[in-house]
């Protein structure tokens, strides 16, 4: 129990795997901790300070699943495992308990076991640091490698957090204690380690960064803050203190300049349901819609592309070179899909092989998709299709040349593998004279054996005779008690040793049979440690070609991607859509992608004009149901989707990059946050005003909706008079408010737009067409006559409509747009809150150190206080 107890003080915060025999076992209130989440018994065993000892346990070889449910409850666990032989310990004369060590500590966002993680998604750590005034963000993937840092502010850190969504975030204790990053940090709660300041020291970081890519200085790389090396080197650092059983492959940090992606808050991407939808299912999001990617690379590659579109035209028209390429050369598209399906996931492989928790099978994934890397480099280099596109040049080039690899793992692995080296037999027969010689040895035994039961049986006249193999006694020989009986006493001869007595057979040994099986065990446990070398010599020459190894799995991920958008684009008749330098955005015939999806073989989505040009905002009024929300929804996307590099579903589009987008669709309540719908809508609200600017893209639905109708009319009201003057924004607005309409007289650049409705014999009927002008009613009470209102009240309120709709309300409205304080409003807004003088009682507060006071002193300013308080 010491040695339990040191490990476990080394390793403070983390429940500690303690491996005995066959089983991690669990002690203490690690126990208590661990035994619920995992639904497994609680036991005890032995005592401590008089008191049992609680304890669980999993057995080894399942302890994958175990490990799953422990992070994804939010624990972390430290692998503490037994580094020497038992039985070697005792020849040795060892007393003490088996040295024991951890080789690992296991946490959310260290993940490299395929169990453990989504194959088409990344899984980052990430780091947040502060240096010289400034904030550094980096983030990695353990699993494969991928590395990235960026400069940081804290306004926009919810929105970076929300475009990565790590699996764990490393934070220094003194921003924790920030007061303006709360609230960015309270929404990851779950995912947050919170370290030492010092780990964040960003001249330690510089070191640590310097040592791990044997460099002299990190210029090579770029030029990066001190803060983001901070944020980097706390990452590496933390790798190492996990993964002590190796140093992974980890790429060189690549910078993520500011302004380079399109910024996108976590509202926004929920609402616009880009990777889950609402409810939370990965069916029916953006992202599922338009996935054609045919490997886990390719599929990380699309989820990371679709979290930061970009903003740089020909970063983004490279993207679409490459789709339209694969567009337009179907041969050669579906004899790279082919071939890409046969392609496993290497990214991840590389690093557990990297990291000595790799096993046979991912040696045969790096056989295979290497393999594959020729092939692929004939089909793209077909006459016709030379000279690729620069960014498929660059993969095809990276692919590599593995052939000499390729060829050593093809002739050295068998067709069956094992999960684990431990377990043996992964090698092929032919590629070591000497292991095979070994394995004839052991079989030849295992022949002899068989030959050794038949003359026993014979010998003693017992057919039923049998040799057995059990792991506690090894070979023997059993013979049912009932034909002992009618053999007689001493009858099966002198050579038989009694080993055990069994209800209804007897086990006896023979010196001949001990012979054959010491042959057996010696022959195959040297046959197991030649294959474990032979392992170590293979992983060792893939650790060496761990950067080519890199390269060309992110070379297979890039021409992945390019096909898939192609096969996505030629499949439902997407096309490429022009970057231009302007701030416009014109599409003809644009189409929803997942409602369009949804509604495939059940009547046709009907395509709709959007161009925002001299009219930049449009004002979208008509009834619920009529396809507002789809409208807007499917610009916003449609500009996403053009700036990840894909096509999109439209007939023309011309958009001018968008540097941010924001959307304010839909109510929810956030009551783990304590908001109410209202309170929600008003945040999101509040971040587009005061955030959009000229480049941004704005989709706003239905503000105003969840209070009272003057304040809501209102509130929209004044929204839309600051989009218009002060965010000078690309923006559609939607509201059932058609009194807003009347603003389009006054202000130059709102252009009012409506659903198309029909009405048919007393009934509405939606066209789903985008029309300019203005709905004329809100249709409220039809949508309530078909949601199966009784008749009493729709025809009720149709006369309670009637009587408002005469009333005064018009006429103040009409006012209201004809004397509009437009331009103080932008002017009030230009001109800063004069700062408040700060009181004497305010001065003193400040001065007070409450540390450093005794009682009476406290008392007396208690008093001092009071004094100043003005009358
Ligand atoms: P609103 O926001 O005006 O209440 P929605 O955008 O939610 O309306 O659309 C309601 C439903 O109408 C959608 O779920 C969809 O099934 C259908 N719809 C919307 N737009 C279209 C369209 N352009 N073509 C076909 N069906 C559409």
């Amino acid at each position: 129990m010491a040695q339990y107890h040191e490990i476990k003080r080394a390793h403070p915060g983390c429940l500690l795997f303690f491996r005995m025999g066959d089983f991690y076992e669990l002690f203490f209130a690690d126990a208590v901790a661990a035994a619920p989440a995992l639904d497994i018994a609680l036991t005890k065993r032995g005592r401590h300070d008089g008191a049992d000892i609680p304890m669980c346990g999993v057995p080894v070889h399942t302890a994958d699943a175990y490990l799953a449910k422990l992070i994804r409850a939010g624990f972390k666990v430290a692998i503490c495992e037994q580094i020497e032989d038992p039985a070697e310990a005792r020849r040795r004369g060892n007393r003490g308990p088996v040295k024991r060590a951890v080789v690992r500590v296991v946490t959310a966002g260290t993940l490299t076991e395929d169990g453990l993680l989504d194959a088409r998604r990344h899984n980052y750590l990430a780091g947040v640091a502060e240096a010289a005034g400034e904030l550094g963000l980096a983030w990695l993937d353990l699993s494969t490698g991928a590395f990235s840092l960026a400069p940081a502010v804290e306004h926009t850190l919810a929105a970076d957090l929300a475009r990565l969504m790590p699996g764990e975030i490393l934070v220094p204790e003194r921003l924790l204690a920030r007061p303006a990053l709360f609230e960015v940090f309270g929404d990851w709660k779950a995912a947050l380690t919170p370290l030492a300041n010092p780990r964040f020291d960003s001249e330690a970081a510089r070191r640590r960064l310097e040592g791990f890519y044997g460099v002299k200085a990190l210029d090579g790389f770029g030029q990066f803050s001190r803060a983001e090396i901070a944020a980097a080197g706390a990452l590496v650092d933390y790798v190492a203190l996990t993964q002590q059983t190796g140093a992974p492959h980890l790429a060189p940090p690549q910078r993520v300049a500011p302004d380079t992606v399109m910024q996108i808050d976590a509202a926004t991407r929920r609402n616009l349901e880009l990777v889950t939808t609402l409810s939370g299912e990965r069916r029916g999001s953006l992202l599922a819609t338009i996935d054609r990617t045919l490997t886990g690379p390719g599929a990380r590659l699309l989820a990371e592309h679709l979290a930061a579109p970009l903003t740089v035209p020909e970063a983004i028209a490279a993207r679409h070179d490459g789709v339209q390429f694969f567009l337009d050369r179907v041969e050669a598209r579906a004899a790279l899909r082919e071939r890409l399906r046969l392609v496993p996931d290497i990214e991840r492989a590389l690093t557990r092989l990297t990291l000595g928790r790799g096993g046979p099978r991912d040696l045969a994934a790096l056989r295979d998709a290497l393999g594959e890397t020729a092939a692929i480099r004939s089909v793209l280099a077909q006459p016709g299709l030379v000279p690729l596109p620069a960014l498929l040049g660059r993969a095809e080039r990276g692919l590599g040349e593995h052939g000499v690899l390729v060829k050593r793992l093809g002739r050295a692995l068998s067709a069956e593998l094992p999960l684990f080296a431990r377990d043996g037999g992964f090698v092929a027969s032919g590629y070591l004279p000497e292991l095979d010689q070994l394995r004839e040895l052991r079989d030849d035994s295992r022949r002899a054996i068989a030959a050794l039961q038949a003359r026993y049986a014979e010998a003693s006249g017992v057919a039923s005779l049998r040799i057995r193999h059990n792991n506690v006694i090894g070979y023997y020989v059993e013979v049912s008690a009932a034909a002992l009986e009618r053999l007689g006493a001493g009858k099966l001869g002198p050579d038989f040793i009694h080993r055990q007595t069994m209800a209804g057979a007897l086990r006896f040994t023979t010196i001949e049979l001990g012979e054959l099986e010491s042959r057996i065990a010696s022959a195959a446990e040297r046959a197991l440690a030649l294959e474990l070398r032979l392992f170590d010599d293979l992983v060792g020459e893939v650790a060496a070609r761990r950067a080519e190894i890199a390269e060309a799995a992110a070379a297979l991920a890039a021409l992945d991607l390019a096909a898939a958008h192609a096969e996505g684009a030629a499949e439902a008749g997407w096309i490429r859509p022009e970057i231009d330098p302007e701030a416009v955005f014109e599409i003809s015939g644009g189409r929803h992608p997942t409602v369009e999806a949804a509604l495939a073989g059940k009547g046709g989505f009907i395509a709709n004009d959007c161009a925002l040009g001299d009219d930049r905002i449009w004002l979208v009024t008509g009834p619920n149901m009529a396809g507002k929300s789809t409208f807007l929804r499917q610009n916003a996307l449609i500009a996403i989707l053009a700036q990840i590099g894909a096509f999109v579903p439209a007939r023309r589009a011309r958009i001018g990059v968008v540097d941010r987008l924001f959307s304010r669709v839909g109510a929810a309540d956030d009551l783990a946050r304590g908001r109410s719908t209202f309170m929600v809508e008003m945040v999101e609200t509040a971040a587009i005003l005061n955030q959009a600017g000229p480049r941004s893209f704005v989709i706003l639905d239905e503000i105003g909706r969840g209070t009272a109708t003057f304040d809501g009319l209102s509130i929209a009201w004044a929204a839309l008079e600051h989009l218009h003057e002060v965010n000078c924004c690309r923006a559609l607005f939607a509201t059932h408010y058609h009194e807003l309409t009347a603003l389009a007289a006054k202000l130059p650049a709102l252009a009012c737009h409506t659903m198309r409705v029909k009405e048919w014999q007393g009934d509405v009927v939606f066209l789903h067409e985008v029309a300019p002008g203005t709905a004329d009613r809100s249709y409220g009470i039809h949508v309530a006559k078909l949601a199966g209102l009784p008749a009493a009240v729709t025809t009720r309120a149709a006369e309670i409509l009637e009587i408002l709709e005469k009333g005064e309300q018009g006429g103040a409205l009409a006012r209201l747009a004809d004397d509009l304080p437009l331009f103080s409003a932008a002017a009030r807004r230009l001109t800063p809150d004069p700062t408040p003088q700060a009181s004497p009682l305010e001065d003193l507060l400040r001065a007070i150190r409450p540390d450093d006071l005794t009682p009476r002193e406290a008392l007396e300013l208690l008093y001092r206080l009071k004094s100043l308080l003005p009358d």
